[in-house]
């Protein structure tokens, strides 16, 4: 069985790059009948965020990616902390000194600055220079015993053969060597491992089959080879997703606009349309022609960027080998249309829009706390008739908020629309419809339309003109749903009622 981890470190709120590795984990395991374990990488104290391990939780729980093992998961190969496996790091760093791959390094932070700069300065691409590799046995266990504070170090002079590291996303790695520093640190002075020994001694000791994991890990992979070979175990098969990059072609990071996934839920964003936003963009095959594919494209067909899909689907279609090792640009657009289709396909049924009522329900409470319509059974019917045009579930205020309150008659658009219409014209129109009001009051859109082209024809007005002063009367906005839609949603009463307000 397949087994994958993802890991991240508890530094800060889950970002989009986290996401797209959990996802791709989840993709793989899924398919291929496995599970995932969620591994809290919290060896670093000093960039440890208290409330960052349940910003991950709800991350992982809003984008609907529950871990099979790890934290409130229990399981086999707990625990799922870091901080808590510390014997089992001093325990292989053990193995690793008695085998002579590891030797302890006494030296100060500062007495290692200056050797780093002291090599620079002589054109050397070593880090450090092995000072510490040659002090006797009985020089170490004495100043050990003396509590001297020292830190592990890898020997790179002892290394069992190097091949060319080989990914399955990136393949043959060749001069993968080259970048890594001198005597890589495993172990730290306050006796927490380094992510690379942790990685590894974790990856192993949890079965983890299949290590997927961001581009940026990509230059750490000879080192966690040559400690798989020191300690003579069988690596993981190791896949590295592509850095995701911003529009404008910059690396998608904490610091350049790579929003967290919590802030994506608080602005309405769908977990489905994230999804299949973040999964696609690193999806192999790719049609940038333009066009967006329509939903349900066949299966038959590559999925590109804008291709449809929940998440059994990319289950379904998911493939490793073809995830390129391109950088991939995440643009808001694509999520943007995603995200309306996804919210399309919720609302093929009448729980569908309800669920999406009540999820909408305060975010319209809260622009309108003094109307009386905004109850989940009044904003269903609202959704109703605005699909199609709603591209974020938070989008419903803005879209229509003649709905909820009365319309404002001195917006720059309200006032636009009135110049376009004379006065006549417009008075004719919503009293005839008034009028009309009063005699009868059609309940079904289909009644509603029929009256309307009554009330038209009364009038004697071309039917545009009509409508747009109709339209106006009742929305303040030049475009929107259709007439019977909205006399149908406001009612009769309240319709007439807001038709007098207009002629005021
Ligand atoms: N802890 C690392 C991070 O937060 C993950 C590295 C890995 O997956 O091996 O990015």
């Amino acid at each position: 069985m397949v087994l994958l981890r993802f890991a991240p470190s508890p530094t800060g709120a889950l970002h989009l790059g986290g996401l797209r590795t959990a996802l791709y984990n989840h993709l793989f395991a899924k398919k291929h009948g496995g599970k995932w374990i969620l591994r809290i990488e919290d060896t670093d104290a000093a960039r440890y965020v208290p409330t960052a391990v349940d910003d991950i939780k709800n991350a992982l729980t809003w984008a609907g990616l529950p871990h099979d093992f790890g934290p409130g998961m229990d399981g086999p190969h707990g625990p799922y902390f870091q901080s808590e496996r510390l014997d089992l790091y001093h325990s292989y760093t053990r193995r690793l000194l008695d085998s002579g791959h590891a030797y302890r390094c006494f030296c100060s932070p500062d007495k290692l600055a200056a050797t780093r700069e002291k090599l620079a300065r002589t054109g050397s691409n070593a880090t450090y220079d092995k000072s510490c590799l040659h002090l006797t046995e009985e020089e170490v266990a004495r100043r050990v015993r003396a509590g001297e504070k020292s830190i592990v170090r890898l020997n790179d002079d002892n290394l069992p053969d190097r091949a060319s590291p080989t990914d399955i996303v990136f393949g043959l790695l060749r001069d993968a060597h080259a970048s890594l520093p001198t005597d890589p640190v495993l172990l730290k002075s306050d006796l927490f491992p380094t992510y690379h020994l942790a990685s590894v001694v974790d990856d192993h000791e949890m079965d983890i089959t299949h290590v997927l994991r961001g581009e940026e890990w990509l230059p750490s992979l000879p080192l966690h080879l040559d400690l798989y070979s020191c300690l003579g175990l069988e690596p993981p098969q190791f896949a590295h997703l592509p850095i995701l990059l911003n529009p404008n072609g910059t690396k998608m990071s904490k610091r350049n606009g790579d929003v967290s996934v919590l802030d994506f839920m608080r602005r309405g964003w769908e977990p489905e349309g994230v999804l299949n936003w973040l999964a696609l963009a690193g999806w192999g095959v790719h049609h940038e022609n333009g066009r967006p594919s329509p939903p349900g494209t066949p299966s038959t067909q590559p999925p590109d960027s804008t291709t449809l899909m929940t998440l059994p689907e990319l289950i379904d279609q998911f493939d490793l080998s073809s995830v390129t090792h391109r950088r991939n640009v995440l643009d808001p657009a694509k999520l943007a249309y995603l995200n309306k289709h996804h919210l399309m396909r919720s609302w093929q049924t009448e729980q569908g829009i309800t669920f999406q009522a009540r999820r909408v329900h305060d975010v319209v409470k809260a622009a309108f706390p003094h109307s009386p319509y905004t109850n989940v059974e009044y904003i269903t019917r609202v959704i109703s008739v605005l699909q199609g045009r709603i591209t974020n579930l938070h989008d419903v205020p803005t879209l229509a908020p003649f709905f909820f309150v009365e319309p404002d008659y001195e917006l720059p658009e309200a006032r636009s629309v009135k110049r376009g219409l004379s006065a006549d014209d417009y008075d004719h129109v919503v009293r005839r419809v008034i009028l009309q009001l009063e005699s009868s009051s059609p309940s079904t859109q289909s009644d509603i339309a029929v009256f309307l082209h009554d009330a038209c024809e009364k009038t004697g007005l071309k039917s545009k003109v009509f409508m747009t002063a109709l339209r106006h009367a009742l929305s303040g906005m030049k475009a929107g749903p259709s007439l019977p839609e909205i006399i149908d949603v406001l009612g009769t009463e309240r319709t007439a009622q807001r038709l007098k307000m207009a002629l005021s």
